[in-house]
């Protein structure tokens, strides 16, 4: 249960002053809609209106707050015009401009004859000081409170900086001095201030030095969060370790089959990962083990012989993929490799209904099916398992940690194998997992040659369109990506659409197209006919991004390179490459291209190494932008800025170990503390696996 001293912090945004039920929709948008998510949402900049000057001292193009006498109104003679209301000081006179303005509520804000202050950027237009719509206006004994810094927040339509800085205000009046959970003599070290005092400076910045991401307010609220997202981990995965397993040994016969039958040795990594899983499931503890490994590097075949050590000791093995097209493309090419064993894999995805679907699940619910390949359909309550021993969940990233959660319900002792392809940073790694086992696959299996990467123009567009005319005659197979339009996939499928029927006009019958919106049965059968050589030309849009295999594909060629993000870029050249051909890459790109991209482009032309550019890509776009973490399941921190704040992140860790070995059960007074800093950042769910929790 929810502390009572956060309850006031976990009240709807609609208790805050000025937020009723149109702006608090508004404003749910980007804070989120409770008042906690509101006290987290530090500002951006400020607007320093300490600088007081007289008219005439008063540069151009800047923030002043003057002290002002009314002279005249001039109402504005028609609709356009402004209406203009002169002012002076002992230096000289001065403009008030409004546009669109209400004459009788200018009257009343600035009377003629009165004394007043105002605030907002001056110009000056034909010599005279001028000041269009000022920011604040109040009388001479509002001057303090005109005259002060105000917090920028990032803002969504229909919400002002007003009306934030104002909710804001409110939602920090709710809240309290809370019992401090950090190490005193950590706390002393880095000089940070309390909790409450952190919230409040870092939301009342006087300098450009208090909104950086090292100012002692914003890193001691950086830590709490980094704190409370180390903890919360390492109390599931203690809970996870503690659920005895059980110990899965295969006498290796199905596997050493297998083997056999392939048409190529394992790398080394491939072999140092199989030994260390085998290791892993012989120990009477659950695994949780990820599996890292580029795009290329052979992962399924790793979750292949995993599913057999399992198969081997009498058990099921499930391996779950995040889309259809992945699910049967695994199914694809398992299915052939388990000829003449007694295996026979069974799929199951979204796509199979009513008595198929039924059918289905009782050759799991029997134990007939070893072995259950399959999306999130998988997960469905009403899917029951004999003998459940082993899940292996592929690219992981796009089902997040309650999916994770809910698959380890499912089966008490069910071992758990995590396959990422898009090499996650280091860094984020370890908010998004803690410190789970992981092993790697470092190398591309081998005779795999370099793709050649170019980067050009999209101007040049047509010549390209034309030129893979020649490669195609070559009997090269080419996969056309088109952009990503955010706003609209219907925008985003015309586009590809469009291109389709410029490269059909082009080479006929020979291209094919599949985007997001097609029927699954549609999209695999314009795979399959691309795979099978029917087709040379894909034009699609994004979906082919992750796991799509191909090996005789040598071509990508990307339109509007630059509006995807760096990992999503390598995914898709991780589509070619995949054969003994060599390959080409072309970024197009859309002028004028920002620095930021230009870097971009530049890091993808270097390196394939994944993890170079992962954790580029964090470096250049931040953690927000990473892998689009919205879709990602790796946790979006409100407070912690990475990378910037990844000492901080080490620091937790490190912190987290010490706290849990002395007072594992958060009892002691820092444990209550502790406790509260959960519910604060809403990681109610893992108190529970707290002894009286
Ligand atoms: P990913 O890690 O992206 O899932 P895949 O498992 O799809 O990669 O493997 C990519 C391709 O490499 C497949 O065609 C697979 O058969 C092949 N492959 C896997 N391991 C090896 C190996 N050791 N040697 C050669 N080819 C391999
Ligand atoms: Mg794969």
């Amino acid at each position: 249960m929810r502390p009572e001293i956060l309850f006031p912090l976990f009240r709807p945004i609609t208790a805050l002053k000025g937020v009723g039920p149109r702006i608090s929709k508004l404003m749910e948008k980007i804070t989120g809609e409770h008042i906690v998510d509101v006290m987290w949402h530090l500002p951006t900049s400020f607007i320093d209106r300490r600088f007081s000057p007289t008219i005439a001292e008063a540069p151009d193009n800047t923030v002043v707050t003057l002290e002002i006498s009314v002279a005249k109104h001039f109402p504005s003679r028609n609709r356009r015009a402004p209406y203009k209301i002169s002012c002076f000081d002992e230096t000289g006179p001065m403009d008030l401009v409004f546009f669109n303005a209400r004459g009788d509520y200018l009257k009343k804000q600035l009377p003629e004859g009165e004394t007043r202050i105002i605030s907002g950027t001056v110009e000056r237009f034909q010599g005279i000081l001028q000041m269009t719509h000022p920011d604040r206006i109040g009388k001479i004994e509002e001057k303090d409170e005109i005259q002060t810094v105000d917090p920028v927040y990032a803002l969504t339509a229909g919400v002002t900086n007003k009306t934030m800085g104002k909710a804001i205000r409110s939602a920090l009046d709710h809240t309290e001095e809370l019992t401090e959970w950090l190490d005193p003599a950590f706390k002393k070290q880095k000089k940070w201030p309390d909790w409450q005092e952190a919230l409040t400076t870092a939301h009342h910045p006087k300098e450009e030095e208090d909104l950086f991401a090292d100012s002692p307010a914003r890193e001691r609220l950086a830590y709490d969060e980094l704190l409370a997202n180390q903890l919360a981990l390492a109390l599931v995965r203690r809970t996870v370790r503690r659920a005895a397993g059980r110990p899965i040994t295969g006498d290796g016969k199905l596997r050493q089959e297998i083997r056999n039958a392939l048409p190529f040795d394992l790398t080394d990594s491939q072999e140092n990962s199989l030994e260390e899983i085998k290791a892993d499931m012989a120990e009477p503890l659950r695994m949780l083990r990820l599996l890292q490994g580029d795009v290329g590097s052979g992962k399924t075949v790793v979750a292949l012989l995993t599913a057999l050590i399992a198969i081997e000791a009498g058990m099921q093995a499930v391996i779950m993929a995040p889309t259809e097209i992945l699910a049967r493309q695994h199914m694809e090419t398992i299915e052939p490799l388990l000829v003449g064993t007694p295996i026979t894999p069974v799929i199951l995805t979204g796509r199979n209904k009513g008595k198929k679907r039924t059918e289905i699940l009782e050759r799991i619910a029997s134990g007939e099916a070893q072995l259950a390949i399959g999306t999130h359909a998988l997960f469905q309550d009403d899917v029951e398992f004999a003998n459940l021993g082993l899940a292996v969940i592929d690219e992981q990233h796009r089902f997040g940690v309650h999916q994770r959660l809910a698959l380890a319900g499912k089966g008490q002792h069910v071992d758990v194998l995590v396959m990422t392809a898009t090499p996650i940073p280091r860094t984020l790694m370890l908010t998004a997992y803690g410190d789970m086992d992981v092993s790697r696959l470092t190398e591309k299996p081998a005779g795999r040659k370099p793709v050649d990467t170019r980067v050009m123009s999209l101007s040049k567009m047509e010549e390209v369109a034309q030129g893979i005319g020649r490669m195609v005659s070559k009997g090269a197979r080419i996969y056309w990506v088109c952009p990503l339009v955010e706003e609209s996939d219907k925008i985003e499928i015309a586009a590809a659409q469009e291109r389709f029927e410029h490269l059909q006009s082009l080479y006929g019958a020979r291209v094919g197209l599949v985007h997001g919106k097609m029927k699954g049965t549609e999209k695999d059968a314009v795979m399959a006919a691309f795979a099978s050589g029917e087709i040379d030309v894909l034009v699609a849009t994004t979906v082919i991004e992750v796991g799509v295999n191909v090996p005789e594909a040598t071509v990508m060629i990307i339109e509007h390179a630059e509006r995807f993000g760096l990992a999503q870029l390598h995914q898709l050249r991780g589509r070619i490459g995949r054969g003994m051909a060599a390959s080409t890459c072309l970024l197009l790109y859309g002028a004028p291209l920002s620095e930021n991209g230009q870097a971009r482009l530049k890091i993808m032309r270097e390196t394939e190494d994944g993890f170079i550019i992962a954790e580029e890509d964090l470096r250049l776009r931040g953690a927000g932008e990473v892998l689009g973490t919205r879709q990602s399941g790796l946790p979006e921190f409100k407070l912690a800025q990475l990378p910037a704040h990844e000492e901080l992140l080490a620091a937790a860790r490190d912190d987290v170990k010490l706290i849990l070995d002395k007072d594992p059960e958060l009892q002691s007074p820092r444990g209550q503390a502790l406790r509260t800093l959960l519910y604060l950042f809403e990681e109610d769910a893992t108190v529970g696996y707290l002894r009286s929790g």
